[in-house]
């Protein structure tokens, strides 16, 4: 589970320019607009990211006008977006420790306080066709995908200074694992496993893609992932008619590790399926998060009039180190 609210420590406020009752924190390497004089350099707070779904209570009532939604469940709360204030990129929002209220916790960076202020995720509703029928949970013997905000990686990233990248597009559309184990062949969305139906649109897909032949004749216990993308699929910012995968790891089942770049690009040559847009690819880190987010700052290579989502970044060694940089410029267009 995602850590949406952790206890952290204020490292910097910054006055912003033409405002004088605001004033800008950061935690880590997010930034976060504050009112004047609320927090100093150095003190605890409790920093709840992008995301959180807050929950319908009198302290959060001030966020209700612009940020009060219900999810496809029926969950009420305020959810927080990335936003601009004066011209200033805010993300998250920024309580001070006394919101635990009785809840007495160590105040140690990085302690995870979501469920205790019952914060959950926000989710954005699911069409039909996508949804599916649940087969069953993500199978044991597959990895999920998933990658951390580089914002989150303050600590971390100092250690990889020497290390090459190869960078990919953030792509957006939903993810997607495909299996052959033991001659059993099956689809996962990013957490469960789907019945197969062709009204489903990851089945659909992946039939138009011959992919189960295409594994069976290589004879052995892998998996794909990638990213489905596509009309009807997140907001289709690539203008695709219907959709496809583009494709970012390729999975050996029986040692459970995941291909090198080099072996995934072959396998994805010799299936002829399409990976997800490469944009450097023996890079190393700038200095800064800040300096990594500009980069993140770009047009998708699947669509020039499109702002891309964004930019994942992974190690070319065995370690496969890796994060994403969501571009603020994407999510400020973001208004689901
Ligand atoms: P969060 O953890 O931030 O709440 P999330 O885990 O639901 O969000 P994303 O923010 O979309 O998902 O980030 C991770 C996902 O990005 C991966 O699970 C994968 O499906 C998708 N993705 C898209 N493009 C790529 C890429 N080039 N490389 C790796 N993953 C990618
Ligand atoms: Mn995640």
């Amino acid at each position: 589970m995602r850590k949406l609210a952790t206890i952290q420590i204020v490292s910097d406020v910054q006055p912003i320019e033409g405002a004088d009752k605001i004033e800008l924190a950061s935690i880590l390497g997010w930034k976060v607009v504050i009112k004047k004089g609320e927090f100093e350099p150095g003190d605890p707070a409790i920093y709840c990211e992008v995301d959180s779904l807050l929950p319908v209570k009198p302290e959060f009532e001030f966020l209700r006008k612009s940020s009060f939604k219900r999810m496809s469940d029926g969950k009420e709360g305020f959810r927080l977006k990335t936003i601009k204030l004066r011209g200033q990129i805010s993300q998250g929002l920024l309580l001070p420790i006394t919101a635990l209220g009785a809840h007495v916790i160590d105040l140690v960076p990085g302690t995870d306080v979501t469920d205790l202020l019952e914060i959950v995720k926000y989710e954005p509703p699911i069409p039909a066709k996508l949804a599916g029928e649940v087969k069953g949970p993500f199978p044991g013997f597959l990895s999920k995908t998933d990658e951390e905000r580089v914002q989150n990686l303050l600590d971390e990233l100092p250690l990889y200074k020497n290390s090459l990248f190869y960078v990919t597009e953030k792509v957006d559309g939903t993810s997607i694992t495909i299996y052959l184990k033991d001659g059993q062949f099956g689809i996962c969305s990013r957490n469960l496993e789907l019945v197969e139906n062709p009204e489903n649109t990851y089945w659909k897909v992946v039939r138009e893609l011959d992919i189960e032949n295409k594994l069976r004749n290589l004879g052995r216990n892998i998996a794909l992932q990638g990213e489905l993308l596509g009309e009807g699929i997140q907001k289709n910012i690539y203008k695709f008619k219907g959709q496809t995968i583009k494709f970012f790891d390729a999975f050996d089942i029986d040692s459970y590790r995941y291909f090198d770049r080099k072996s995934f690009f072959e396998i994805m040559n010799n299936f002829g399926l399409e990976t997800v847009p490469v944009v450097f690819d023996d890079f190393t880190l700038p200095e800064s998060i800040d300096e990594i987010l500009q980069m993140a700052n770009g047009k998708s290579q699947l669509n020039p009039d499109a702002n891309r989502e964004g930019l994942v970044f992974r190690t070319t060694d065995d370690k496969r180190f890796s994060f994403k940089a969501i571009s603020n410029n994407f999510l400020l267009l973001d208004e689901e």
